[in-house]
């Protein structure tokens, strides 16, 4: 087995007592693999952020909801947050406790608040006009708001979720009327959130955030927590060593104001930030197979079996990811030459790299999209009605296991009423 081209997994020892060939072998392409050992530390990484002890990391399982991922990240300490009822629905399946998950809803009908009040979960809510229904389904009830700071952030405008160009939040010269609901229903208001965008590289606009959030909350005497949201970003281009967010600095900002705050509050509450991509985007390579080489006025294309319904960043956010290459035998590669990677659905747009300097590919080379374990396996489809893939865990111990089947034909027909 030659690893080709695969400086950063081998660097992380990623395939543990396996490897990626062979893997292919067993369970077949596309497969998502993740490896424990970089969940576990990502996990720790966020744990560490803040130095303040009600300091609080909810995953967001909207990156990925595998449960065994989730349960990993539960044994690691951190609680979780749902934006849908089947996010409730696996989190209690990981083992998570009801108080333990904070349900942030976005224009959901009586029937998902009803489940979500029904849980025992803690709710978020993201209008007046969803307050209002909140307050009439649970007069006298818990509830939390989102605020919409005036400050987004984010890698592409369809994942900046705060500013004046989303649907996200409730504005802050609306929180004279958020209190005027608040009293008209009798609800207690525990919490107040935020999430500004998803995929910030350095830390200036999440604390810029975090100035109208604190200014907000001290006009509400009874919260619980303050949640300053997600979106704290990972280096996809790796193999061009782009720069980690500094961490150590943000905490040390954070922990600063926090500090600030707690003492004019007069009391120590909760502060969470709510991660989805940071826990998890590294921790997986999703492997693929090279089936068809060939040229097409002028570009050359490599045609592999992952089209954009395995992985959708791509073709959706113009998103990049670092690809390296593993063969079985033969061949060195030893020329780079620019291609152009795709799969294998009936569109123009699936392309998962567009112009991309490579050592020489071959059919059967198996690929490795590096950072997939964000926004890729939770994002797939049955598209074209091709299946979804299987996932793998490589253990602590360097074992492999299976941690989800891929789907079978049967599946495809599974839900048709006769
Ligand atoms: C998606 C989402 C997150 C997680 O975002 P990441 O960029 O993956 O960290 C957090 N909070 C809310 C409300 C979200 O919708």
């Amino acid at each position: 087995m030659n690893y080709i081209y695969s400086i950063i997994s081998t660097g992380k020892n990623f395939y543990g007592d396996t490897d990626p060939v062979a893997l292919a072998e067993e369970f077949g392409t596309p497969l998502y693999v993740y490896n424990e050992n970089i969940l576990r530390k990502r996990c720790r990484d966020l744990k560490g952020l803040i130095s303040y002890d009600k300091f609080v990391v909810n995953y967001s399982p909207k990156a990925n909801s595998n449960l065994e991922l989730l349960k990993i990240i539960r044994d690691e300490g951190l609680r979780a947050d749902a934006m849908s009822p089947g996010e409730i629905f696996l989190n209690l399946k990981a083992g998570y406790q009801p108080g333990e998950i904070l349900y942030i809803c976005n224009n959901v009908g009586e029937d998902e608040f009803l489940y979500a009040i029904q849980s025992g979960v803690n709710i978020s809510v993201d209008s007046l006009s969803q307050l209002e229904m909140f307050g009439k389904l649970n007069p006298g009830g818990e509830v939390a708001f989102r605020l919409n700071p005036g400050v987004g952030a984010g890698h592409h405008e369809k994942v900046r979720t705060a500013g004046s160009k989303t649907k996200f939040g409730i504005e802050m010269k609306l929180v004279p009327h958020v209190k005027k609901l608040l009293k008209e229903y009798n609800l207690k208001l525990i919490g107040i959130n935020q999430h500004i965008g998803s995929l910030f590289l350095t830390g200036e606009a999440y604390l810029r955030s975090t100035v109208n959030i604190l200014k907000v909350a001290r006009e509400f005497e009874e919260l619980e927590f303050i949640d300053l949201g997600g979106g704290f970003g990972i280096p996809y281009k790796k193999q061009a060593k782009e720069e980690r967010l500094d961490l150590r600095d943000l905490g040390k900002k954070l922990s600063d104001r926090i500090a600030k705050w707690t003492a004019g509050y007069g009391k120590k509450i909760e502060f969470m930030i709510e991660p989805g991509r940071y826990i998890v985007a590294e921790s997986s390579i999703l492997l693929g197979r090279v089936n068809a080489v060939k040229s097409n006025y002028g570009i050359k294309y490599i045609g592999t079996d992952i089209g954009f319904n395995v992985l959708v960043r791509p073709a959706m956010y113009d998103s990049h990811h670092d690809i390296e290459i593993y063969r079985k035998e033969g061949e060195p590669s030893d020329h780079e030459e620019t291609v152009r990677i795709v799969g294998n659905i009936c569109e123009t747009g699936d392309i998962i790299a567009k112009d991309r300097k490579l050592p020489e590919l071959f059919e059967k080379d198996i690929i490795g999209i590096l950072d997939s374990g964000a926004y890729g396996f939770s994002m797939s489809s049955n598209y074209n009605n091709r299946l979804r893939p299987a996932e793998v865990l490589v253990e602590a111990n360097g074992n492999c296991r299976l941690i989800r089947r891929r789907d079978t034909l049967e599946d495809l027909a599974g839900k048709f009423v006769e």
